[in-house]
């Protein structure tokens, strides 16, 4: 059992950053220069914080897996990034975004982290401005705002649909300053597979170099984690295909606690699955949701004319159309929040009103826009996302609704992190989608690009500072020692044990059966004995994995099937995880639905008595059942009260 301690200053809400910021120790300039740090991973959460870390003067290396910083996940983010700025005027504040920040994720986050997310979130956009980030702007040059879902105010700032990847630009470039200066080394094409602690602390990571196979040890005075989400453990979803959870997974091995594995997002507007040979979903951004409604006929007939494609969507007449969302939720309409939209939709599709073929799809329509504002202007708000859509489905958007049905999308769990975003292993820190902070069991959409820079940008920079002070006299960290010789022995035990195995399956076919289980049993809708059996599951899948699997090729060139089994190797050990989290909680809460567990209505019926905290499941050893800890959630400042988007 862990102690957990999560550091919440004491004070007042608003006062706890400002009064933390003040308490913390600092590091002198000519100290910094002394100071290694290892970043792992170059999105937005880990670029911003290699640029700034860099930028106070530090020492950083910073590793991904991708042949460029600029290539990491983040570029796909489209819609955009939260802040309360109230720029519309429409009443929006700091306290505002905060409390549909924690109502958003159903009271399962913690208050003052979610409190300084809302309230930095206002400097990351003058941040983001300044480095030249193209944010689109009104007709008098300020910014301009769109509506996300789980908020009655606009506050989205957004590049197009292409928001993720200008932002990443930015803090690239910006990343790219330290590179020119000389101190951010950046090693792309290596993977870290392991974390070094030496005397209970973080002080470095092994990596394979992805081009030649070679295990490399690297050492530091503190790491960080900014190594995404796991949402590929469910093989298809909207992450890019070498999303992967290994780093926090590893760590979690080497004592890290694993918080929430079970918050998983689903996001309603996807583009729905084809056939068994896809490996990827695509995302029609939530920005749609603005001006797109969605809706399911009312008669079955229209449904089945529609799925034998002998009637289009826009042949059906308004009053035989269900809006459903607006129906049954007035005050939000197409604007509720993903969780319960997906679940909208899939009751619609259980119900027998799925609009395709396969009955699992609803409509996205946007003729109610597109007459009020012409197609114009929905062209130059979504004309890429309806290009992507075109090319995909080879069904013109503006004049037919696009199909779409909920997919895995995000995972609001991930490695365990204090208020400083320090894991329970000292000098290990995570950031980004990697930690667990601030979502709660329900993201709200453009908030993981808001959480990802502002803990880059605005609140790791401060608080490795109060570790690193006391690291000063440390000297550099020698990996010539035991511990860098027995995490580097077991890496290369690993990789060669793979190869050696030589079975029958290919790492796809396998990761496709853990994919089927995961979405089944652990995805959008779980049950007790469900996730009993997928915790049976699982186990049988991970022993053929480790006797059957095929991986061809040789470990001494570029081979991404060995960098796949690697990462199947720990989805199949995080996948279990995930089942036993999901089978703990016996209530429902944001994604995480017990068919159990709900109201009347089919709203997520949440048990506050027994289940207001952090679930932190810690490694107790290879095939075992892992041990839950619990971080109380005390919610001092908010009422928690039913969630509610109907008035
Ligand atoms: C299609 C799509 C659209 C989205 N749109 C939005 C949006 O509009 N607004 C919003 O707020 N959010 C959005 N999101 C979510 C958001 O994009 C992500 O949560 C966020 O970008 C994650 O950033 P990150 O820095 O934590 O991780 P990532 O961007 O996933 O970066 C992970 C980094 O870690 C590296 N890495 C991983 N493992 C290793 C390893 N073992 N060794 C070395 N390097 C490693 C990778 O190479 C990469 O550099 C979207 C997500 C998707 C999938």
């Amino acid at each position: 059992m862990k102690q957990i301690d999560s550091n919440i200053p004491a004070g007042p809400l608003a006062d706890k950053w400002r009064n933390h910021k003040a308490a913390i120790k600092v590091v002198s300039p000519a100290n910094k220069r002394k100071l290694d740090i290892i970043i792992v991973g170059t999105g937005l959460g880990g670029a911003s914080a290699a640029a700034s870390l860099a930028d106070l003067g530090y020492n950083v290396k910073v590793f991904c897996i991708s042949d460029s910083p600029r290539r990491a996940h983040s570029i796909a983010a489209q819609g955009g990034i939260n802040a309360a700025k109230n720029y519309q005027n429409d009443n929006d504040s700091v306290y505002r975004l905060f409390y549909d920040t924690i109502k958003g994720g159903d009271y399962r986050a913690r208050e003052a982290n979610v409190y300084r997310l809302a309230e930095v979130s206002g400097s990351i956009i003058d941040q983001c401005v300044a480095q030249g980030v193209p944010f689109a702007r009104d007709y008098g040059g300020l910014l301009d705002n769109r509506s996300f879902g789980g908020a009655q105010v606009s506050r989205t700032f957004y590049a197009k649909g292409q928001t993720g990847q200008q932002l990443l630009l930015g803090a690239y470039a910006a990343l790219n300053k330290g590179i020119a200066r000389g101190n951010i080394k950046s090693y792309v094409r290596h993977e870290m597979l392991d974390v070094v602690i030496v005397d209970g602390k973080a002080r470095g990571i092994i990596v394979r170099n992805l081009v030649t196979g070679e295990i490399e040890r690297h050492g530091a005075h503190a790491v960080v984690l900014a190594t995404g989400g796991y949402g590929n453990v469910f093989f298809l979803s909207t992450n890019a295909m070498n999303s992967n959870g290994s780093a926090a997974w590893q760590a979690y091995k080497k004592g890290a606690l694993f918080a929430n594995p079970c918050f998983t997002q689903i996001h309603p507007t996807c583009i729905p699955v084809h056939g068994d040979q896809q490996s990827k979903l695509t995302l029609m951004s939530e920005s749609l949701r603005n001006d797109g409604r969605i809706w399911v006929p009312k008669k079955k007939e229209d449904v089945e004319k529609l799925r034998k494609k002998q009637i289009k969507a826009s042949q059906i007449a308004e009053e035989d159309r269900d809006y459903y969302l607006e129906r049954r939720y007035p005050a939000f309409g197409n604007l509720v929040p993903r969780d319960v939209a997906s679940r909208a939709a899939k009751e619609r599709c259980d119900a027998g009103f799925g609009v395709n073929e396969t009955g699992l799809a609803v409509f996205l329509d946007f003729s109610t826009a597109i007459n009020r504002l012409g197609q114009k202007t929905i062209e130059a708000r979504y004309g890429n996302l309806f290009q992507m859509y075109e090319k995909i489905t080879d069904v013109n958007p503006y004049e037919e609704p696009m199909m779409i049905y909920p997919a895995v999308h995000y995972t609001m769990g991930g490695l365990w992190v204090d208020y400083n975003l320090m894991t329970n292993i000292p000098g290990l820190y995570a950031i980004g989608e990697a930690n667990f902070s601030d979502h709660g069991a329900n993201r709200l959409g453009a908030s993981a690009l808001m959480q990802g820079l502002a803990d880059g940008y605005f609140i790791l920079p401060y608080t490795i500072g109060d570790y690193l002070s006391k690291e000063i006299t440390s000297p550099k960290v020698n990996i010539n020692t035991a511990e860098f010789e027995e995490a580097e022995k077991a890496v290369k035990a690993k990789v060669e044990k793979l190869f050696s195995i030589k079975g029958k399956k290919t790492v796809d076919e396998l990761h496709k059966e853990l994919g089927h289980i995961m979405w089944d049993l652990v995805g959008m809708a779980r049950n007790e004995k469900g996730l009993e059996q997928a915790i049976e599951r699982i186990k049988a899948l991970r022993n053929e994995f480790w006797t059957n699997v095929y991986v061809p090729g040789t470990n001494s060139s570029f081979n991404p099937e060995i960098e796949k089994a690697l990462r199947l190797a720990d989805f199949l050990e995080l996948g279990e995880v995930m089942a036993y989290d999901a089978y703990n909680r016996n209530e429902s809460c944001g994604g995480h639905f017990r068919e159990e567990f709900q109201t009347e209505e089919g709203e997520a019926q949440r048990d506050d008595a027994n289940y207001t905290y952090v679930a932190c499941w810690e490694y107790t050893g290879e095939g075992q059942k892992p041990e839950l800890n619990k971080e109380p959630l005390n919610f001092e400042f908010i009422k928690v009260a039913q969630r509610n988007y109907k008035e």
